[in-house]
């Protein structure tokens, strides 16, 4: 069989070449005589390996040298315990809630800490961002908690809020599990940022963590040795065994984004192009159907995670996944090769996760199956 179009929100679509290669290093890598699973994560081989995703990562997003780039386990849901843990010496912490995930952290951070809601968007349903300008932010937070990409809403932060030019010397925790290497990252207005790589990076396992070194050192006695930031940066990654095969996976990405162009853009640069062009494409559809409808602000909506609607006889998004008209839509899809578009089970309706290993025709392909589907519909 041919490789579908895999629209998961997550664990999701890699690129193929990255597959590949793995397929054919998986048994002996390098004439190593073994594979990467099976290599002592403190031997010259892999730390290579760690060394070359590292600063591979470093260059792809431009992190400065002030930031260290951790490679941990336990996931973004993970982190919604450790950030707190590492960052807020049990005190208040700021929280903008914007969509599932932030509404998830908040939650997770107070057994650990005073978090406040300094915004929120949940009254409105999450179909805007709460603008920076009305957070109310308290002078004695220890940071500032923003998903910039919420996966399960489908709204996305286009740029980063400036924290000092709201009046607050905190620093911005952000969580970028579903869109990094998506696009460019401003680090001057950011304290740190954290992801699961299971959307646009890897298998799932790793979890990515960069942090500036000022905010190290600061954890809590009940925190986990191998969740203190310090004791992991410390160690490169290595206080305990990391998530080796994941990190080598993840490596290859790195270089597979590196080898990417637009024409003169290469790298995220030229990914962010695609992935604009990519989400331009499929709102055009949505908007201009009478059967798709996406209730997202356009200001703010996501270019990696695209939820939508379909409607019913009456014009009233069709909620019920089991409706006739939901499940005829996702068989016909199947049928195309046009896998895992049913959406979030919190929210229903569909979902297109278009993240950078989704190209350009695989859209293409879902639009005009959009646009046929519609037809026998009428
Ligand atoms: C997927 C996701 C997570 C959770 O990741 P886990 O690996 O399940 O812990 C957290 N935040 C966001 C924004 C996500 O998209």
């Amino acid at each position: 069989m041919t490789r579908a179009f895999n629209f998961s929100a997550g664990p999701a679509a890699m690129p193929l070449e990255v597959l590949q290669q793995a397929a054919a290093e998986m048994t002996d890598w390098h004439g190593s005589g073994m594979g990467v699973m099976e290599m002592s994560h403190r031997g010259k081989e892999f730390m290579s390996i760690y060394a070359q995703a590292e600063s591979d990562f470093r260059s792809l997003l431009q992190v400065p040298r002030h930031f260290k780039i951790l490679f941990m386990q336990g996931g973004g849901i993970a982190e919604n315990a450790i950030v707190p843990l590492n960052l807020s010496r049990g005190g208040v912490v700021d929280f903008v809630v914007s969509g599932s995930w932030s509404q998830k952290s908040l939650k997770e951070a107070a057994r650990y800490c005073t978090p406040k809601v300094a915004a929120s968007s949940q009254a409105s349903g999450f179909k805007s961002l709460p603008a920076p300008s009305s957070w109310q932010l308290d002078d004695d937070a220890h940071y500032v908690h923003l998903c910039t990409n919420e996966t399960i809403h489908g709204v996305e932060c286009h740029s980063l809020p400036d924290l000092k030019a709201l009046g607050s010397n905190a620093p911005l925790v952000i969580d970028f599990s579903s869109h990094v290497l998506s696009r460019p990252l401003d680090w001057s207005r950011v304290g740190l940022a954290f992801g699961g790589a299971q959307k646009n990076i890897g298998p799932a396992g790793v979890t990515l963590v960069v942090v500036r070194e000022d905010l190290l050192g600061h954890a809590l006695p009940v925190c986990p040795s191998a969740f203190d930031y310090r004791l992991v940066a410390d160690n490169d990654s290595m206080y305990n065994t990391p998530p080796t095969y994941g990190i080598y996976m993840a490596g290859l990405t790195f270089q597979w984004i590196a080898r990417q162009r637009e024409g003169d853009l290469s790298g995220v640069a030229a990914l962010e192009q695609r992935n604009i062009a990519k989400a331009q494409q499929l709102y055009h559809c949505i908007d201009h159907s009478q059967l798709y409808v996406n209730e997202v602000d356009v200001s703010c909506r996501s270019r990696m995670n695209v939820p939508f609607f379909l409607r019913g006889d009456d014009g009233q998004p069709l909620l019920d996944a089991a409706h006739p008209r939901n499940a005829a839509f996702l068989d016909g899809a199947k049928a195309r090769g046009l896998l895992q578009l049913k959406g979030h089970k919190s929210v229903g309706g569909m979902r297109a996760s278009l993240y950078n290993a989704i190209p350009l025709e695989g859209v293409q392909a879902l639009v005009e199956y959009l646009r046929d589907f519609e037809k026998t519909q009428a």
